[in-house]
This record gives structure tokens, C-alpha cells and sequence, in this order.
């Protein structure tokens, strides 16, 4: 495996701010990924997807990091389902969806980010979010072992899964009923013209950057704007 040191992680995290990783390596298959996390035993390990959702430190990671490329970035159709590596992007899943007419995808125009860092977040909207859609994920165990497991056993919950911080998502199932091609194609357009005009995209962010408390608190925004 090749490890690059000292690799300074700003340009690799949206919000621009990170210092250097120990070291870094960007496995483009399997195979290779197995091979990194084992040689990433001793010092630790975290996957960076596209960096859209952390905030690391000035100071570094005093560990390695893995960014999953190459064989892992695929999205394809299969049965009228789709299968995409951890690597391929949110927006291009959600663009396969729109094209399938598959119903409930549109939340995920214009959300950022990898489909490992989407299973591993539970990227979505407060209601909708991206287990929903799914039939499975496969993971790698730090041992190497590829495990399949079902949403039933992830306990998907509001950006938050049930899976164990040093499993790695290599890929996932994706599946729902079909729709009317034009009404999915409208519902696509108008969430992400909506999500375009509301967020900030040309400037270094993370999206939203608080995470909303549970019932029976209101959302984040409006505990923010109270305090002033
Ligand atoms: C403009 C903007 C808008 C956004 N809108 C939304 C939104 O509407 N909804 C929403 O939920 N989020 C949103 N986000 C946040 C972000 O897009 C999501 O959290 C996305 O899922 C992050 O994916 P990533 O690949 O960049 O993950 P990263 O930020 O790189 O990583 C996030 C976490 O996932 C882990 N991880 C990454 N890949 C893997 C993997 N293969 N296996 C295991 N763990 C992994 C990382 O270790 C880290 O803990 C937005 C961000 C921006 C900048």
C-alpha cells in the first residue's frame, strides 16, 4: 500500500480547516482497502469521504487516514435496483434514482459527499434519509471480514447508525417502488432548486452545523436564532 505523510487534510474537508494526517493512503480496491487497514492497525484509522461533514483539528489526526477511490466508485443498475461502491456520490445516486423514476430519492439532490459518508451519517432531511432506501450495506470488518447487514440491524436513527466507529461501508443496495417518471423528475428539481437557494454551496461549510435534538425540542435553527 502507498502511504503519503504528513498530508494536510484542509484541501480534503469542505469547511478548509484541518491540519496534517500522520499518513494517508487512498485504496482503489477491496483487496487494497484490506490491505490498508491492516496496515493501519497500529496507529488507528479514519475514513474521509468528501470531507462534507468534519471539522478537524488545526493540530491534525495523530492516526491514518484511508479515502476510498478507483473500483469503489461505481453506481449501477441492477434488477431495476441500484448498487453503488462507498466511493461513487450521493448526487450521482440520486441522479440514477431520478432517471429510474424511483420514489423518494429527492432528498438527496444536492447533498454532498460520498455514499460510505451518507450510510455511515444517515445523510438526509430530518424525516427522510438515506436508510430508507436502502436493502443493505457491506462492510468491512478492521479484521477484513465483508459483512452484509440490513437496516433492521443497523438501527438507523436521525444521522446516527448502530455500527461499530472502525467498520468501513464498501458498498450498499439501493431499491424503491417506481413512480411517474415526470412527477419524480418535478419532486427532484423543486427539492434541489429549494436546497440550492436556502444553503450556502460557494463558501467552505458542512451544511447544517448543528445536529437537531430530539422531540420535543425544536429544530436546531430555532434554538440558534433564540439565543441571538
Ligand atoms: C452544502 C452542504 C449541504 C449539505 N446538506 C446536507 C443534507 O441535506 N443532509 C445531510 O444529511 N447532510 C448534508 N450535508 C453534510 C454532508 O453532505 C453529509 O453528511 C454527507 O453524508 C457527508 O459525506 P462525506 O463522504 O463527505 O463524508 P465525510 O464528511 O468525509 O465523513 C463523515 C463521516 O463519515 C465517515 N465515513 C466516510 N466514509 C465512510 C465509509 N466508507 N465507511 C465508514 N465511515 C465513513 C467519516 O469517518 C466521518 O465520520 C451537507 C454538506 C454541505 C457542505
Amino acid at each position: 500500500m502507498r502511504w503519503e505523510s504528513d498530508v494536510p487534510l484542509d484541501s480534503l474537508a469542505r469547511y478548509r480547516i484541518g491540519g496534517p494526517v500522520q499518513r494517508l493512503c487512498r485504496p482503489e480496491s477491496l483487496e487494497a482497502l484490506r490491505k490498508g487497514l491492516r496496515e493501519a492497525s497500529d496507529t488507528g484509522y479514519k475514513i474521509l469521504g468528501t470531507g462534507a461533514n468534519v471539522l478537524i483539528s488545526d493540530r491534525g489526526l495523530d492516526c491514518s487516514v484511508l479515502v476510498l477511490k478507483g473500483e469503489l466508485d461505481y453506481v449501477r443498475v441492477e434488477n431495476g435496483a441500484i448498487e453503488a461502491g462507498a466511493a461513487a456520490r450521493l448526487p450521482a445516486l440520486a441522479g440514477t434514482a431520478r432517471r429510474l423514476a424511483l420514489r423518494g430519492f429527492h432528498f438527496l439532490e444536492a447533498v454532498p459527499g460520498t455514499i460510505g459518508g451518507g450510510l455511515r451519517m444517515n445523510a438526509g432531511s430530518r424525516d427522510d434519509w438515506l436508510w430508507h432506501c436502502a436493502e443493505w450495506a457491506q462492510l468491512m470488518t478492521p479484521e477484513g471480514e465483508l459483512v452484509r447487514m440490513s437496516p433492521a440491524e443497523v438501527a438507523p436513527s436521525y444521522r446516527h447508525v448502530d455500527v461499530p466507529d472502525d467498520w468501513v461501508f464498501v458498498a450498499a443496495r439501493f431499491s424503491a417502488p417506481k413512480g411517474e417518471i415526470a412527477a419524480i423528475k418535478e419532486a427532484h428539481m423543486s427539492f434541489r432548486e429549494r436546497k440550492v437557494r436556502d444553503q450556502v454551496y460557494e463558501l467552505p461549510s458542512i451544511g447544517s452545523t448543528w445536529k437537531n435534538p430530539p422531540a420535543p425540542y425544536p429544530a436546531a435553527w430555532l434554538i440558534v436564532n433564540e439565543v441571538g
